[in-house]
């Protein structure tokens, strides 16, 4: 499938069917850059009503033209788009770009004709980019293929950049010049209707002047397929990650803490995390981490140094340092002497180091070699403002021809007149420049999670398979709704997940039978349709140490229970597990990504906390192991305060195999495991709740 790119990506040949004759015309200005950047191909521009545009001549039609075109980019009004695609078909192009919009962005009646257009594509076998697009850029030397409106060219770089806003892209593309931001391909993705990211993804896995993957998302297509693509390219390439709409995705089922903690963007965030992208949380944190992973190299730990020649900026830095959770490097005190040797007596040399605004360009390279020379640091961040006796240039060629590191990253705040990046970029070895230390330090944190990752184990995991549930084909003759607490245990038992000891009974008379098959001292539980949150109407008594006090309880239950005009369907009796750790796992679905897994600090306030974090399903054993890092209060179920570490391993467990079972079953609509009680390290875990409602 990614072969057939190569007509778009790399055309020997490539037609522009509808330019107009005005060069300020949007054809006009795709065929100024196509010449500006120096297209290696031949162009054949058509318009019957033309003779020529620019310098190049004009066909009057497709069929005119001496030659096959690999690449047709169609630029006609909406309506004569598909006449234009077949008779691309026709003559057998290779790819197809359709700029023109009016499509489904534009309403039903442009959708039907979307739909048209692509089913001739596919029926062809030709790959389609668009429609409602700006074009693409290809900077290899070998092609010099600028088909695009971007106002100034793209820089030759690492980066490939896929963008589902024409408008975004083109603009960051503008903005990256002046940086020395550089790419190797540009695609304006459109609507999307056949070519995709997935699509690029699989190019990009495999061209070596890519180095660095940024994607800015609309939408999130074939989330599976991303998933897997992104875990597997990921590992080699950076992929960072725009995902606009925070806020837009619809309310989902609540009558489950994990369905009402699931608001949002709870999906898309949980795919992202577990595809392993660097998720940018603003268009400049795309734009920056983008930079900083172009140039720098990811770093083996946290630890910063700070060389600069003001003091405010720095304090800036160290705030931004500690907001990331970055470290403040401490040097050693041979660093230390090697920095007093050459820096006045006022100046610090403890980290950060503070070179005064007498700081020359070679005291900026030699504290940088000495910083990236001390094994306690693993990443150098140099600030300069506007300097007293130098120019800032000065201080920047000084910075670029410290030696660099390959395993260390430099990154260089200047904060100084604007023109100073469009003249410093093109110095050789300049490290990624920045405008201020806080976005500087948000690329840094960007390039350190990176590196965690690269040293993670490159070898894919492979979830584990779960057969069908017999209780769940029960259920599901019964009809969609909620299992009745005996059966979600069993669902849970199926699955492998420990459940504590109990007896469902319809009256109080079969209870002290059923204590003495679990042993005291039990939890008295009633249950029924009608009560969802058990311990909110009193249907929850725990440590009933004997007889005698069960059957108190049981009492005083029924009597609460009818008082409040509560119908319960039975009692639940269950053994009273002793010193667990309270936690949640849950199961919810969400339309585009299906079954989200979550894992929290669980109990009854579970929705107080939100300390709760997601994954789709299935998970393998480091989605867990992620998951786990992820909770606030994960701490509490290590080891604290004199007490044993609760057993993690049990845990994680124990949520590997709920997603397996939410994967292979879509009817679970919904699941909470409230709470799995995580006992001490050896002992285990054990469910005292669950919640399961299916559906057809
Ligand atoms: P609810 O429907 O209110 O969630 P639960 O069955 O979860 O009812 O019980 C509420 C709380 O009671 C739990 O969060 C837990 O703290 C405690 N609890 C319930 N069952 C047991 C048990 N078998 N052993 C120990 N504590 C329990
Ligand atoms: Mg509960």
């Amino acid at each position: 499938m990614a072969g057939s790119l190569e007509a778009i990506l790399r055309p020997r040949t490539l037609a522009v069917i509808g330019v107009s004759s005005r060069p300020d015309s949007l054809s006009g200005r795709l065929l100024g850059n196509l010449f500006a950047g120096g297209y290696t191909g031949a162009v054949y521009p058509v318009n019957p009503k033309v003779p020529a545009v620019r310098s190049f001549r004009c066909y009057p039609s497709l069929k005119a033209i001496p030659d096959t075109p690999d690449l047709a980019v169609v630029m006609v009004p909406r309506d004569a788009v598909p006449a234009t695609v077949d008779e691309c078909l026709e003559i057998g192009v290779g790819g197809i770009v359709v700029i023109t919009a009016g499509f489904r962005e534009g309403g039903e009646a442009g959708a039907e004709i979307e739909r048209r257009v692509l089913a001739r594509v596919r029926a062809a076998g030709v790959r389609m980019i668009g429609p409602n697009c700006m074009g693409l850029i290809n900077t290899d030397p070998a092609v010099r293929m600028d088909a695009s409106f971007t106002p100034a060219p793209a820089l030759p770089g690492s980066v490939a950049f896929a963008s589902h806003s024409g408008a975004l892209g083109v603009a960051m593309l503008e903005a990256a010049r002046e940086v020395g931001l550089g790419f190797s391909h540009f695609v304006s993705l459109g609507n999307g209707a056949d070519v995709d990211i997935n699509d690029l993804l699989e190019v990009w896995e495999r061209h070596d002047p890519t180095r660095v993957i940024v994607l800015y998302l609309e939408s999130l297509p074939e989330p599976a397929r991303f998933l897997a693509l992104a875990r597997r390219i990921g590992r080699a390439k950076p992929i960072v990650v725009y995902k606009g709409g925070r806020t837009a995705a619809g309310q989902r089922a609540a009558s489950s803490h994990t369905g009402a903690l699931a608001a949002g963007d709870t999906a898309v965030d949980a795919l992202l995390r577990q595809a392993g992208v660097l998720r940018a949380g603003t268009l400049e944190e795309l734009f920056d981490l983008a930079l900083a992973l172009s140039a720098a190299p990811a770093p083996r730990g946290n630890r910063v140094a700070v060389v600069t020649n003001a003091g405010g900026p720095a304090i800036a830095a160290t705030d931004a340092l500690s907001d990331h959770g970055l470290a403040v490097a401490s040097l050693l005190p041979a660093t230390e002497r090697a920095l007093r040797q050459f820096l006045p007596a006022e100046a610090a040399v403890a980290n950060p180091v503070d070179m005064l605004p007498s700081a020359t360009p070679d005291n900026f390279r030699a504290a940088v070699e000495l910083a990236l020379a001390d094994e306690g640091v693993d990443a150098v961040l140099t600030i300069t403002v506007t300097p007293i006796m130098v120019t800032p240039l000065e201080v920047a060629h000084g910075i670029a021809s410290a030696k660099p590191s390959a395993e260390k990253p430099v990154l260089s705040v200047f904060m100084t007149y604007p023109r100073f990046f469009s003249d410093a970029r093109s110095i050789p070895g300049i490290p990624a420049l920045f405008r201020y230390p806080e976005a500087a330090v948000a690329a840094l944190a960007g390039l350190v999670r990176r590196g965690g990752r690269a040293l993670a184990p490159a070898r894919d995991e492979v979830p584990i398979a779960m057969a069908r549930s017999s209780t769940i084909e029960r259920a599901l003759r019964r009809g969609p709704g909620y299992l009745p607490p005996s059966e979600a245990f069993e669902l849970l038992g199926e699955a492998g997940i420990p459940v504590a000891p109990w007896r469902a009974v319809a009256g109080r008379a079969e209870l002290p039978a059923a204590a003495s098959a679990v042993g005291y001292p039990v939890v008295l539980k009633a249950f029924g349709e009608a009560i969802v949150h058990k311990s909110e109407v009193g249907a929850v008594a725990v440590g009933l140490a004997d007889r005698e006090a069960l059957e108190r309880e049981a009492e005083a239950m029924e009597a609460r229970l009818a008082a409040a005009g509560v119908r319960a369907d039975g009692f639940l009796l269950q053994a009273h597990v002793c010193g667990g750790r309270e936690t949640i796992l849950g199961v919810t679905r969400d339309p585009a990504v299906g079954a989200l897994v979550m894992l929290g600090l669980g109990g009854v306030a579970v929705e107080v906390w939100k300390d709760v974090t997601f994954r789709v399903a299935p998970l393998v054993a480091s989605d867990a192991d992620a998951m786990l890092g992820e909770l606030r209060g994960g701490r509490l179920l290590g080891a604290f305060r004199g007490r044993p570490a609760g057993d993690i391993a049990a845990l994680k467990d124990a949520l590997v195999r709920l997603s397996a079972l939410a994967a292979a079953h879509p009817e679970i609509a919904e699941c909470d495991v409230n709470p799995l009680l995580v006992l001490d390290e050896g002992r285990g875990c054990v469910a005292v709740d669950a919640r399961v409602r299916v559906e057809a």
